[in-house]
């Protein structure tokens, strides 16, 4: 049961959930592609965790859309992330509108994917100086027209691809047995296409001001550390850290289901997380899932660390790829599955096999 969801989230999220969408796992990036309705009204929620700090939290939309953290100043507010495509950020600024009519002065980048930076263009556009900060690496590889699950290049990519993605959809919608199926479909269709739609007309809109190591700003009286602690879901990934409120963001080096490990250093993430938790946190917000207290930053970190040295182990006791998978999941699961499975997506039992795969190849396959 996902704690603190509305019933609403809960019923939207259990309906997507029978029909969840797979694709290549390069395109899969962070969360998972879901049969849900078009961005709208309902697209986030705001929560309040401090004076001033919300967490939006992303309801489930086909294109998974991240979360972000809105931090409001005396004469400002900065946002950390702004999702996968331009309608979801529009949603968001609007909800944030609500909240206060305050110019977005700075947006945070919390890594190169494409769910988290998309909707950069939106704060530009209607604020005028607007600052986008990310860390070097975060904005090297943005910039990079080869870099796969985000940037420049991965936009072209994305619509390169998206054609093929849409005709899967028409052809399983005219297999479709029955009406509820059809009416999935039918909803994937529509979005896929307006998704598609987005890339074509996307201007993007890369960080204006890069940090390389751990900086503080003082932004119209609240202090903001952006902390750059080591690699771990990216090699850039950056830490939104609010000393006076408690509240740390983290992007997807902590999210509330099963990690996606293909652009991120297994060993290294780990000792990272144990960086963050050296840190006085109240409430987490993690990159996608609900916000959530500090503990959970041990929990994830016991996955990484055991997941890693579960591996490793059954690699020395001479287990092929596949009975790796089964062997780790059967290991790991008394201890992880249940916290790793609060939602219908992005659950132990989907992701664990990925996650087995990639620290082999990361970090077994290549000693
Ligand atoms: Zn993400
Ligand atoms: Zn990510």
């Amino acid at each position: 049961m996902a704690e603190g969801w509305t019933r609403r989230q809960l019923l939207a999220q259990a309906s997507i959930a029978a029909a969840v969408y797979t694709l290549d796992p390069h395109e899969l990036c962070c969360g998972v592609n879901a049969y849900a309705q078009t961005a709208g009204a309902d697209t986030f929620e705001l929560k309040k965790v401090g004076d001033g700090v919300w967490a939006a939290i992303a309801a489930a939309r086909y294109k998974v859309n991240s979360n972000a953290a809105v931090i409001e100043t005396n004469d400002g507010v900065v946002v950390v992330d702004t999702h996968s495509k331009p309608s979801a950020a529009q949603s968001l600024y609007k909800d944030i509108q609500g909240v206060t009519k305050k110019p977005v002065k700075k947006i945070i980048n919390s890594h190169f994917h494409w769910d988290h930076w998309q909707g950069n263009q939106v704060y530009a556009q209607s604020n005028p100086g607007l600052e986008i900060i990310a860390s070097d690496r975060t904005k090297a590889r943005l910039s990079d027209p080869n870099q796969m699950n985000g940037g420049v290049g991965f936009v072209d990519k994305q619509i390169a691809s998206m054609p093929g993605e849409i005709d899967k959809i028409k052809a399983e919608l005219a297999a479709a047995p029955n009406a509820e199926t059809k009416g999935r479909l039918q909803s994937s269709l529509t979005q896929a296409e307006a998704y598609l739609g987005e890339l074509k007309a996307l201007k993007p809109t890369l960080p204006t001001r890069t940090v390389s190591s751990t900086t503080t700003l003082m932004e119209g009286g609240r202090e903001i550390q952006l902390h750059i602690l080591g690699r771990a879901h990216t090699d850039g990934d950056l830490f939104i850290y609010l000393p006076k409120e408690k509240v740390l963001a983290t992007g997807d080096a902590v999210v509330d289901w099963m990690p996606f490990l293909n652009d991120g250093y297994p060993e290294d993430w780990g000792p990272t997380v144990g960086a963050l938790e050296k840190l006085d946190v109240t409430t987490v917000i993690c990159g996608h899932g609900e916000p959530a207290p500090k503990s959970h930053l041990t929990f994830f970190r016991g996955y990484l660390t055991d997941l890693v040295a579960a591996v490793k182990q059954t690699a020395v006791a001479g287990a092929s790829l596949d009975e790796m998978k089964t062997k780790v999941a059967e290991q790991l699961a008394p201890k992880y599955e249940k916290g790793m499975s609060k939602y219908p997506i992005g659950q132990y039992r989907d992701r664990i096999g990925l996650n087995v795969e990639m620290v082999y190849n990361k970090v077994v396959k290549k000693a």
